[in-house]
């Protein structure tokens, strides 16, 4: 049995980008060990915030819920703030995960893996999927970290930049999300890289179809984060298993060569 650190910069980032193959690992009797880069500081303040209650603690309350789902066995907070997106005046508060020393920051995640004796770290693609500053972060971190720790196997989450673009169109066709224009998963990035990677520099497709629902109930347990998730529980259960029923990585060091493999089969 394996343990695998996955790395996130948010919370409800775990949920969206690796629910499904979360699921996967615990179904099969791994562990899995969350950690999370930013305390979420900077989403959505939900009307319904109880006195005294803050946004942190509710998000961490979220993602208490969601890694439940998920079958986490521990989550880990670095408890850095936010950086917001590019330009945004947090990016210089000196608690941001953004001004945060990377060899710093490294090691406290290379602590975990030390103590969880795991040979397994996700973290994310080059640009952090979309060029968000924190999800940009995770991606030094992780590669220091995994380097820190002799990791062994260090897979970084992305999305098929190929295959998403694709289905987008056949949603716009067929069945556009209500409240939406239209899908479109190449514009809108913070750093004006469509989302993901291209399929030509993949190395892992992870059919997740069949833990679609859960994966699903993950991101919904984040509810406060309205921008981030009604977009994608207002699709059909079809539709969202149809774009989010595959998962995608880079394995470090592999050929590039997209195939259907799970990232725990023997390389
Ligand atoms: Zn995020």
């Amino acid at each position: 049995m394996s343990t695998i650190v996955w790395f996130h910069a948010h919370p409800d980032d775990e949920a969206i980008l690796t629910g499904g193959s979360m699921l996967r690992a615990a179904e099969e009797g791994h562990r899995n060990v969350l950690v999370v880069a930013t305390n979420g500081d900077f989403g959505e303040v939900p009307a319904d915030l109880g006195p005294g209650e803050t946004l942190v603690e509710r998000r961490r309350a979220e993602t208490t819920l969601s890694a439940g789902v998920l079958g986490v066995a521990r989550v880990v907070w670095l408890g850095y703030a936010d950086s917001g997106m590019t330009g945004w005046e947090q990016n210089g508060r000196v608690e941001s995960f953004l001004q945060a020393g990377l060899d710093e920051a490294a090691e406290r995640l290379a602590l975990v893996l030390r103590e969880e004796e795991s040979t397994v770290l996700v973290s994310y693609d080059w640009h952090g999927n979309y060029g968000h500053p924190d999800h940009i972060k995770v991606h030094q971190v992780g590669r220091r970290a995994a380097e820190l720790a002799r990791t062994s196997h260090l897979f970084e989450a992305t999305f098929n930049r190929d295959r998403l673009q694709a289905m987008a169109e056949v949603i716009n066709r067929l069945a556009p999300v209500e409240g939406q224009d239209r899908v479109d998963f190449e514009g809108d990035t913070d750093d004006g890289v469509p989302l993901g990677m291209p399929e030509t520099e993949l190395t892992h497709e992870v059919d997740v179809v069949r833990f679609a629902g859960s994966k699903r109930a993950a991101v919904s347990a984040h509810r406060s984060q309205v921008s981030d998730t009604s977009f994608l529980l207002r699709m059909s259960d079809e539709h969202f298993a149809g774009a989010f029923g595959t998962e995608w990585f880079i394995k470090l060091g592999m050929a590039a060569g997209l195939q259907r493999r799970w990232i725990l089969d023997p390389s």
